[in-house]
């Protein structure tokens, strides 16, 4: 006998494209192994939670039936690459899609010991195996990078190590403005710790962007502090050294000149909802799917939901860094179909919800997150329930505020870019932040340290009160509490010389 040891497994899909088939085979893994459902992680792919050791082999062969990987979606590698999904321009995702595929391919390790130890078992050679990016050692810790489409800000392109914003003019992929140094992980009470926001260093049109990202790559593999594994993040890298140093390294690296940051704009960083069409005359529907967690219980079959439109769905699913799902590709002739089973099975609650609800994102903390110090997606539908009641006394319950909840400061889901966030100190006890933008390109502050849900309450239903009265036409909530100066500015990315 051994201790009921269980696992979280986390798939590698890179731009969270999924097709029905696949779907159906992620299902199947999670009614046959897992405790928990599906969950969407706010890097776009799926987590299956409660897997004992015994079926570890078999949900990874699963996936890998499926045409996916587990390869590299934890470690001090590259992980999951993300990328916009923003149905109007479905020509432009697919333009970027196909770098997000690139850019994953070209990171994912090398080694042959993941087939060997949980596919076929076959030794695959007796050679040393040869890691042309990341070498003996592989990184200081985990690398993240993600590609956003103006004005769509979905994946927080500011928030990677390496972000990527797609510049698309004519229907022609120029290139990219890359962004470096980006980070949401912190420590309580530690300032040397922090997040950060990635900071532009130019442009580089596609044929050069495979040589930039690994220079970036392999210069944090090569000078990132593998002494402290707190410092050991591209952000701390960039710091520790200077912004000027780190590009000058990468130009000479590279042997060549990053152009200068070109023009863009973005409107918001959560998702869009209901059916919208693309220009090539397919629907996508955005559908908003709490914390992310696939699950059937007495009120709604979600779970089921979405393995019974995957048996008629003729398109693509496309999982969103917001932890939501959109229906993508559906043919005019296909919609009733899929809204009627979209109603029957609970999914519609998009059109009922408040705009709170459908901007809040949480990470999975207890019970399965080892680093949790409080509770986050199981607490989140309580307090939405009671900050809705607020906001209702207000007339702001349609009002869309960017809520954020973490069990813990390590900031999966990138609580630090929350209008509002809480952030975990012990059960029933959170640091209340305030103050980012609607945008993902300013960072919020701490407002209150350590308190307890009633005070979270009344504080924020003071705030609620005087933003409700004073705030200015299409003023976001973030922006009314720097303008009122209920805090003072919090960092702000800053734009460098834009041609
Ligand atoms: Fe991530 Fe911390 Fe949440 Fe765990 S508790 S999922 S480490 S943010």
């Amino acid at each position: 006998l051994e201790p009921a040891y269980s696992f979280m497994i986390r798939a590698r899909l890179p731009g969270g494209v999924i097709t029905p088939a696949q779907w159906l085979a992620f299902d199947d893994l999670a009614r046959n192994y897992c405790s928990r459902g599906l969950r969407i992680t706010t890097r776009q792919t799926f987590q299956w939670h409660g897997v004992i050791k015994a079926n570890l082999k078999p949900s990874m062969q699963a996936i890998h039936d499926a045409m996916a990987t587990t390869i590299a979606a934890c470690g001090d590698v590259n992980r999951q690459v993300v990328s916009s999904v923003n149905p109007q321009l479905s020509s432009q995702h697919q333009l970027v899609q196909e770098w997000t595929q690139k850019l994953s391919d070209h990171f994912i390790p090398r080694t042959r010991a993941y087939h060997e130890i949980w596919l076929d078992g076959e030794k695959i050679t007796d050679e040393p195996e040869e890691e042309p990016i990341y070498g003996d050692t592989y990184l200081p810790r985990k690398f993240k990078m993600g590609i956003a489409i103006p004005p769509t800000n979905d994946v927080d392109v500011f928030a990677q190590d390496l972000g990527l914003i797609a510049i698309i003019e004519d229907g022609k992929l120029l290139g990219f403005n890359v962004a470096i140094g980006g980070g949401m992980g912190a420590s309580h009470g530690d300032d040397t710790t922090y997040a950060r926001l990635g900071s532009l260093i130019g442009f580089v049109p596609p044929e050069q962007l495979i040589a930039v990202a690994e220079g970036v790559v392999t210069l944090q593999r090569d000078y990132g502090n593998r002494a402290e594994r707190q410092y050991a993040r591209l952000k701390y890298t960039i710091d520790h050294r200077g912004l000027d140093w780190f590009k000058s390294q990468l130009e000479a690296r590279i042997g060549f000149s990053l152009q200068p940051v070109r023009s863009y704009q973005f409107d918001q960083n959560g998702d869009r909802y209901g059916w919208s069409k693309g220009e090539d005359g397919k629907w996508h529907l955005g559908l908003y799917i709490e914390s992310g967690r696939l699950w059937d219980n007495d009120d709604h079959q979600l779970q089921t939901g979405v393995r019974e439109i995957s048996k008629i769905h003729k398109g693509q699913f496309r999982l969103t860094c917001n932890q939501n799902l959109v229906i993508a590709d559906v043919a005019q002739q296909d919609r009733a179909t899929i809204d009627e089973l979209v109603a029957q099975y609970g999914l519609d609650g998009y059109l009922r919800q408040s705009g709170i609800r459908r901007h809040h994102i949480s990470c999975v903390a207890l019970p399965t997150c080892g680093l949790a110090m409080a509770e986050s997606e199981r607490y989140a539908p309580e307090l939405l329930s009671k900050l809705e009641a607020l906001l209702v006394t207000h007339g702001l319950e349609e009002a869309p505020i960017l809520l954020r909840i973490t069990g813990c400061p390590n900031g999966c889901a990138r609580p630090y870019l929350g209008e509002i966030a809480l952030i975990g100190r012990a059960l029933g006890r959170y640091d209340l932040r305030l103050g980012a933008d609607f945008i993902g390109e300013r960072l919020n502050i701490v407002y209150r340290e350590n308190i307890a849900e009633p005070e979270i309450l009344s504080t924020l239903d003071t705030l609620f009160e005087a933003y409700a009265k004073d705030r200015e036409i299409n003023e976001k909530f973030g922006d009314f509490l720097v303008r009122s100066k209920v805090i003072p500015a919090p960092t702000q990315r800053l734009t460098p010389i834009v041609l």
